[in-house]
Order: structure tokens, then sequence, then C-alpha cells
């Protein structure tokens, strides 16, 4: 390497972008991403400080100008530098400014204030203190005085028990420490989420061949110094978490730590228990429902080197641990672990850069691996590992594919299929659990017109508004709501209806067909508040419910071994989203909600009713067979240019103005066009699939290329072009690499 890309430290936001230094002969070897390093910095050669974010052997400016690295500064690499050096990585890889960045990797800014155990010290001798009470006798002043004697049978007080046993009032507190009688002291207690909650356990399970074979894989590498990243890839029930744990406790043993991401809705008591029962209080847990406060703490505790373990969402990623020996991903094919928000990171890739600059594996675990990950084991530049049964004598579940057009035919108009309504009727005999899964919210999706066709759409957003159980039409992007009309806006015509098949409407329908059956619901409207999804959770576990009915929230991760079947009411609905990735999600939740049933020693059942039977997602969810679908949908990737064969790069446009919209739209267009890159697709410019949200208006623009540095090499372009024009601060751009969702 010849140069060295370093940003300027984090005190001179004013300098939002990397600055090139050449690279001294004798540094050539120690330097590293993260460190910190000195060297001279404008016209004055002032000697600054900041920190590598990367280095390359070509650089885009004249060589007579760059100078040289002055050195490095001493003393270890923090974990901050390295958390810094990620906000720059993330600024670079996915265009975001230094500001947006930084603000990402160091969620908590501001210090918050800490709960305190405050006591009270008494500074002045028994002798001085008896002077004094003896003057507040001959005074009667009375708060003194009971203040004062306690002082005197015990020199340090706490603050609850000298104000609210002996009612003393803060002024008069705030006297004696003035008078230098006491002193106030306070010592930081943490908050702990848990405590209280778990007890550790000293005994552990022990692993069955194939966890010991992936535990061994992995630890004979790590052992040799070898760090990489690796696809735990182990059916539902296969026992993964076991695998993360027995890593995560030789990591410990050796003086690291672990950080440990879990999909949110994935973060439930009972994942997070077990990791409490091995690790006991050197486990912390992050979600997005502890307040600031409580977040802060937890960094600090992390950072105090308190604990050794991090669990939670995306944004545990940036736990600042001072020497992180492996990130875990469990779930990794979960669309949450991508941000939504510029930088648009996703968890995965940033967690793979942390662990390059900290020294650390990467495990990701799942049992249906996103394409992405199993191209890259297959390619070799992941190792992987296989589970490839389920613990002790759980089956894999039964599964039939139903064809609702067949059951239309024969005369069944209900939304249960005649096969599903057996099997949740034996199940309801022998008092098993059933999970009926529904890949929608609310009682009907779209409002639409059965003269004309249309359904009805939000002014603002260009969505379909869907009805709501209080008969309200409302949009889910902007919360617009507006009765239901009489007549079609459109055709006039009075036939106009909603579709029926929400959550609710398959509630009722539960409680029509099986009236003594309890019921549970659990989506999106029912999990609102803080504890409702715990608590939906928690009293079907303990049985207080024979069908729980629910959104995609209900396939993940929970182990109920009395579900004996699952039925998924409506297959096909994900898979008409409109983006490239809508056959991989389908497969997956089908997966997903296949693995739910049988997680017991029962035997399980699963019932997937669709209207594309033969559809290849559907056939292969059925099967469980992961490899086969992988090849199928990467015939599909190839010949359409999507990732993982190709890399692709979303630009996402937003003004309030249309038409300066459509105008600098175009001009990104033609500026990407006079690029002439060899090998590019451009699609777009082109209204975005939400063309219109809050009045703001949205085009985009898909680039696609078989390297990724090529793409990188573009957005570096059209940054510089848009830092030129002052217009581009009316029109907003976004950047997304190898994007999850439409924008
Ligand atoms: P996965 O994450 O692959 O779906 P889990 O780690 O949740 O699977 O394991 C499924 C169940 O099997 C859990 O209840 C777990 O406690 C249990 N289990 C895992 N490994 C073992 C083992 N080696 N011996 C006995 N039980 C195990
Ligand atoms: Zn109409
Ligand atoms: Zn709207």
């Amino acid at each position: 390497m010849k140069f060295v890309n370093v940003i300027v430290d984090i005190s001179s936001e004013k300098l939002d972008r990397v600055f090139q230094y050449r690279v001294p002969e004798r540094l050539q070897e120690q330097l590293q991403i993260g460190m910190q390093v000195s060297f001279p910095f404008g016209k004055g050669n002032r000697s600054m400080k900041g920190y590598v974010v990367g280095f390359s052997d070509e650089t885009d400016y004249p060589l007579e100008k760059i100078k040289e690295l002055d050195g490095i500064v001493k003393g270890s690499v923090k974990a901050e530098s390295q958390l810094i050096a990620l906000a720059a990585w993330m600024r670079e890889m996915y265009g975001s400014t230094m500001n947006q960045a930084l603000k990402t990797v160091l969620p908590v800014k501001q210090e918050k204030q800490q709960k305190q155990s405050r006591q009270l010290r008494r500074l002045v001798t028994e002798e001085e203190g008896k002077t004094l009470l003896n003057e507040f006798v001959k005074k009667n002043y009375r708060a003194k005085i009971r203040l004062m004697a306690a002082l005197l049978d015990e020199p340090v007080l706490s603050w609850k028990k000298v104000t609210e046993e002996l009612k003393i009032t803060v002024p008069v507190i705030k006297k004696f420490e003035e008078d230098k009688i006491l002193f106030l002291e306070s010592e930081t207690v943490y908050r702990n989420p848990f405590e209280g909650h778990f007890k550790k356990r000293e005994e552990y399970l022990i692993l069955n061949e194939e966890q010991q074979a992936a535990v061994d894989e992995i630890w004979s590498e790590y052992e040799q110094g070898i760090r990489k990243t690796y696809l735990l890839h182990g059916v539902t029930g296969s026992g993964k978490t076991e695998v993360y744990m027995e890593l995560i406790a030789r990591v410990i043993a050796l003086g690291k730590q672990a950080i440990v991401l879990i999909p949110e809705i994935a973060l439930t008591f009972q994942t997070v228990r077990r990791f409490y029962e091995r690790f006991g209080d050197r486990v912390s847990v992050m979600h997005s429902r502890l307040s600031e406060g409580e977040r802060y703490d937890q960094f600090m505790r992390a950072k105090e080197g308190s604990i050794d373990v991090m669990i939670g969402p995306r944004s545990a990623l940036f736990t600042p641990f001072s020497q992180t020996g492996i990130i875990i991903i469990d779930e990794e094919h979960e669309s949450s672990y991508k941000s939504e928000q510029v930088p648009r990171y996703h968890a995965r890739e940033a967690a793979i850069f942390r662990a390059q600059m900290c020294g650390a594996s990467v495990v990701l675990g799942s049992a249906t691996p996103s394409m992405e990950s199993y191209y890259h084991a297959l390619e070799g530049d992941y190792g992987c590992c296989r589970l490839t049964k389920r613990i002790g004598t759980a089956q894999m579940a039964e599964v039939s594919v139903i064809d609702l057009r067949t059951e239309l035919k024969e005369g069944n108009r209900s939304i249960f299929s005649r096969k599903l309504y057996e099997a949740m009727y034996d199940r309801l005999q022998k008092g098993q659990q059933t999970m009926l899964f529904l890949n929608r919210r609310g009682l009907s999706g779209f409002v639409s017109c059965r003269s004309c066709g249309k359904a009805i759409r939000c002014p603002h957003c260009d969505v379909t508004l869907s009805l709501h159980s209080d008969g309200k039409l409302k949009c889910h992007y902007c919360g617009y709501e507006t009765g239901m009309p009489e007549v079609c806006p459109a055709c006039g015509s009075r036939y106009i209806t909603g579709f029926r098949a929400g959550t609710q409407q398959i509630e009722k329908e539960v409680k029509k067909f099986f009236p003594k059956a309890r019921v549970l619901r659990m989506d999106y409207d029912t999990t609102r508040t803080k504890e409702s999804y715990e608590q939906i959770l928690s009293a079907f576990g303990q049985g207080e419910a024979d069908v729980l009915v629910g959104t995609q929230m209900i396939v993940k991760g929970h182990d109920f071994p009395n579900v004996t079947l699952v039925g998924v009411l409506a297959a096909d609905i994900s898979l008409y989203a409109t983006d490239y990735r809508s056959v991989e999600r389908t497969f997956q939740l089908l997966t997903q909600a296949v693995g739910r049933t049988g997680r017991g020693s029962r035997h399980g059942e699963a019932v997937i009713q669709t209207y594309v039977p033969d559809h290849y997602s559907i056939q292969t969810a059925a099967k469980q067979d992961y490899e086969e679908f992988y090849w199928q949908e990467m015939l599909y990737r190839n010949l359409m240019g999507y990732p993982p064969a190709f890399s692709m790069l979303g630009i996402y446009l937003s003004c309030t103005d249309e038409e300066m919209l459509e105008e600098q739209a175009k001009i990104l267009g033609d500026c990407i066009e006079r690029g002439q890159v060899q090998g590019l697709t451009v699609v777009g410019p082109a209204d975005a699939a939400l063309a219109k949200k809050n009045d703001i208006y949205r085009k985009v623009i898909y680039l696609k290329h078989e390297q990724e540095k090529v793409l990188l090499g573009i957005k570096k372009e059209l940054e510089k072009e848009m830092e030129r024009e002052a217009v581009w601060q009316k029109v907003y751009v976004q950047f997304d690499f190898n994007p999850l969702n439409a924008f």
C-alpha cells in the first residue's frame, strides 16, 4: 500500500471528508485501519490527529500535493477509534455525511444523568460535631439537630435515610455542605435491565455430534490465529444457539468479548434467558424499549469491561468493547439487519468490517441463509458449517400444499381448506396448539371497486388505503384517514368492497368454526404497547390459548413445544411485492413458519394454502430443501443481473418540486451515461414504488454491475458532481447498495 486514507478527529466537524497521505516506509508493516495517526494539515502544516479508515495504491490527487504521514499515536487502538473508523467506512460505502455516520455508531451521544446512590459523609471531627450540636440545641434548630446527631452516630448516611426517615429537607443538607460539615458523595450505579430476573446455571447441555463438529471447525482455526466469517447453516431447531454459546465461552476465556446480534422481534425473554443462564451478570442486552439512560449505562458497562457479552439488534454492533473476539449474527437473512436510514448499512457487512479491524471472527447463523451469504459460502469467502438434524427426537414437520383453486372449484368458500379445518379440529380435540400465519395486517387489505377495478389510494402517498375495524380507511405511511365512500370515486358504482383477509377476519373465522377455541391474535395492531408482544407470546407459551393467529411476527424463532400444527393461509401474498427479493422472502417465511411446528417430542404438521402450488418457492419450502431453492433462485438472479450475481446500487432522489426532481434525475442519469462504463446496466430514472410520500416526490435510478468496486466509483463521481451545484441542496439524494426494500 502506498497511500492511507484518514479522517480528521471527530471534534472538527467541518472536515467532513477523507484525506490522503503517503505512507512512509517505516510504517508500512504496522499501520492498520482504526489506528490513531498524526499528520501535517492545512497550509501551516499544523500537526493534526485522525484515524486511518482505509488504504489504496492509487490516488485521485496530484502526487506532489500529497504529504507524508508523521506517525502512529502512541498507545493502543481504542474501541472508539475503531468505531470512528467504522463510521468512516460506512460513509464511504453507503453514502452519508460523516455526521450521520458518527451518529449511527455512537448512538448515545450526550451523557445521560445516571442513577446514583448518594450518601452524606461527615467532614467535621466528633469534637467539632458535638460543639455544633450544642449550638443548634441552644437555637432550637430542630432539623439541624436531627441531622447533626445522626452524623455523630454514623459518619456516613444514605441520602434516602436522611431525606425520608429523618425528614431533612434539601436546603438543610446543602447548608451543611456549604459549611463543610458534610460532603455529598455519589456512587454511580449502573442500571442492569436484568437485575434479579434470572439465575446463572452451572451445568450446560452436552453438544451433539454436529454441534461439536461446527465448534471444532471454527475453533481450530481460531486457535491458529485465523479470523474469518462462517456461515452456520442449521435447520430450525438444530441447536445453533448452543453452538454460539460454546464459542462465546471460549472467546471469553481468552479475555475477549462477544457481540450477539438478534433481530429485535426474536429478542424475547426466552432467548435472553438462555444467555443469562450461561454467562450470568456478564451479559447485557439492548433493545429499542430501553430508555436512553439505560442504553448509555449498557455502553458504559461494556466500555469499562464489566460485561463480556452484548446481545441486541443491529445497533448492538456498535458496543464499545475493547477487544471484541467474536460477532454472532443470528437469523442473518433477516431484513431488519439493513438500515433503512442513511447511511443504509447492512449489519452483516459492517460486522465483517468491524471484525477485521479488531481481529474477531464472525458467525452468521440461519436455517434459510440469505442468497448473499450462501453465495459467499459457496465461493469460499466464508467458511461453512452445517447442522442438518433437529435436536433429540424432534422430526421435521410433515407438510402439505393445498391448492385453493381446487377448494373453490369443489365448493369450499371458507378461508380454511378442508385439510386445515380437519387438522385444527384434531388438535383442539387433543389439546395441542395451532399457529395460523398470514402475511399481512389490518382487517382487510385494500378497498376496490368491482365495476372499474380501481383501488382507493392515499392522496399524499400513492399507496392503497386499508380498511380498519372502525370502518375508516387509513394510510400506513402518513396516517391519512377517510370514511368508507358510498360510491366509487372513479366511476360512481355502488359495488365497492374490502378484500377480507386480515388477521382480525381470521380470528373471527376461527371463532365461528370453532366456538370453543381460545384464540390469541398477534399483529401490528395488538402489539403497539411496550409489553404486549411478550405478553401474548408468554400467554400462548403457557397454554392459555389453543390458536395463535398472526402476521410474520409469529414465525420468528419462538420455541413452543406444544405447537403441532402450523397453517399458512395465503402463502403467495408475499410473492406479489414489487421487488426482486419477494421470492426469497416468501421461501424464508414459509420455511420458518413450517419450522415452528413439532419442536417438542410430538410430530408436527404444516398446511400451506396457496393459489400457485407449483411455484418453486412453495415447493422447496414444503420440502425444506434450501439447496434446491438456492439454485432455482440463482438462475433468476443471474438472468436478471440481481444480487448476489451482480451488485446493485439504488439512487433515491426526493424533492418537493416535481419538475425540479424530474430535471435533476435526468441530469444524474445523463452523467452516468456519459461515463460509458462497460457492462453497466442503468434502470431509470423512474418514479419510485412510492412516487409521492407526505407531498414529497420521489424518483429512483438503479445501477447493476458485476463488480461492486465499479459502482462505488460511480457513486464517488456522482457525489463530486453534486458538490458542485447548489441545486442538490434542494434535491435530496440517498444511495442504497443491494437494496432490500423498494423505495
Ligand atoms: P435453533 O436456534 O437452531 O433453532 P436452538 O438452539 O433454539 O435451535 O435449540 C432448540 C432446542 O434444543 C432448545 O430448546 C435447546 O435448549 C435444545 N438443545 C440445543 N442443543 C442441545 C443439546 N446438545 N442437547 C439437548 N438439548 C439441546
Ligand atoms: Zn369504480
Ligand atoms: Zn399517505
